[in-house]
């Protein structure tokens, strides 16, 4: 039998909202601006869109598409 460890790192899951489950998320900078935007296995923020910038958004608060839901990105599920 193989090792259970040697799996783990293909079963990670992208990160997503803990109350809808999906993965699309709102960011948004000091002037209210707000990219769509997923989050990936790592944990790293990227736009829908490859070519909008997240230059000048803040990053560490994602706000759910799907429902009121907002939080840091280690406050996403992966448990699904
Ligand atoms: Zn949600």
């Amino acid at each position: 039998m193989m090792s259970k460890n040697t799996n783990e790192k293909a079963k990670l899951k992208k990160p997503n909202c803990p109350q809808c489950k999906i993965n699309r998320f709102r960011v948004q900078n000091e002037k209210g601006d707000s990219v769509v935007v997923t989050v990936n296995k790592n944990f790293e923020v990227e736009p829908i869109h490859p070519e909008e910038s997240l230059e000048g958004f803040d990053l560490t608060i994602v706000y759910c598409l799907g429902c009121s839901w907002k939080g840091s990105l280690k406050s996403l599920s992966t448990n699904h």
